[in-house]
């Protein structure tokens, strides 16, 4: 009947703002539909009861005034939730990069943007903070993968560790290390290697990574889009690495809010910044209101 959570929702509401009073029924109703809505949209069933019941706390008994209908106020504590719920703590969007060369450690599995991210943050701190920023692929297994960095690193304007073949994935990023040092770069990024899904290898190859270079931000890409999965992306990324924060991409498809909403909940890290599109500018920094606005649609 509905398509997505946002319709679902709204249609819920709709139909509750229009009456002028609100029943503990009608509210129980309405966030009955809501935990449906939650789970077609791949939130995970403890998150969306919890969810639920926090609101369902929260409505009853809260007072309605005049200028707002009951079905209005459901509305409002539904909306404060999710943003209380999606927000972390301090602002999304900075970077830790104090201290130059700061390096940071990108990690994710295969297809899930994650070299396109690195260039787009890179591009983004030489653009709005004018860093000097030197990105530096990884991907020892996937030859075109460290090719498609450089040829973004040529676009956007930021330098590409050069390429030597040989070297594995610790020494490339020592060389960074000693190379954003002596050239006076503020930031390096390490855009470790993918794989399609998470092993061992992939696993003490980026503990390695991290074990040398020490990074200030470690930033896990997970598409958005798959909702659930990338929940358990990133539980398992954090358990063993250690994540600063994530970035969710592809949200410029016909997003679901839920892996958003999953994902603070679960994970307790941060959602730093959303992927919006292919090209490079196409990233922002994470907002839960504008997340929050469509779930709620
Ligand atoms: P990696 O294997 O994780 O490094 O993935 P890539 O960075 O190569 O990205 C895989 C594909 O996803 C590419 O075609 C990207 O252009 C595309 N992509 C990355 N981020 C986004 C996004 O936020 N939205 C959309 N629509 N496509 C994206």
């Amino acid at each position: 009947m509905f398509e997505n959570l946002s319709e679902r929702l709204s249609g819920v509401f709709d139909r509750l703002t229009k009456q002028g009073a609100l029943s503990e029924d009608d509210v129980r109703t309405a966030l009955r539909e809501v935990r449906v809505a939650l789970l077609e949209a791949d939130v995970s069933l403890p998150v969306a009861r919890s969810f639920i019941k926090n609101v369902e706390k929260k409505a009853t008994g809260a007072a309605v005034t005049k200028s707002i209908t009951p079905g209005q106020q459901v509305v409002k504590i539904v909306h404060d939730e999710l943003i209380a719920t999606l927000r972390g703590e301090g602002d999304p969007g900075k970077l830790k990069i104090d201290n130059p060369p700061a390096p940071i450690l990108m990690v994710g599995l295969q297809g899930s943007g994650k070299t396109t991210t690195t260039a787009k943050l890179a591009k983004r701190l030489k653009d709005r903070e004018g860093k000097k920023v030197l990105m530096a692929s990884l991907d020892t297994n996937r030859p075109a993968a460290m090719e498609q960095l450089a040829i973004l690193g040529t676009q956007i304007g930021v330098d590409t560790l050069p390429i030597v073949p040989g070297e594995d994935p610790v020494q490339i990023a020592k060389r960074a290390n000693t190379q954003a040092s002596l050239a006076g770069y503020d930031v390096y990024m390490l855009d470790t290697a993918g794989r399609l899904h998470i092993d061992e290898e992939l696993i003490a190859q980026a503990a390695a990574v991290r074990d040398v270079a020490n990074p200030r931000e470690t930033l896990l890409v997970v598409d958005g889009l798959t909702g659930q999965d990338a929940v358990n992306v990133a539980t398992e990324f954090d358990d063993k690495i250690g994540v600063s924060g994530v970035v969710l991409t592809r949200m410029d498809g016909d997003g679901r809010g839920g892996a958003a909403l999953s994902m603070r909940e679960i994970t307790g890290k941060p959602i730093r910044f959303v992927g919006l599109g292919e090209k490079m500018d196409a990233i922002e920094t994470f907002e839960p209101e504008r997340i929050a606005g469509r779930i709620l649609g």
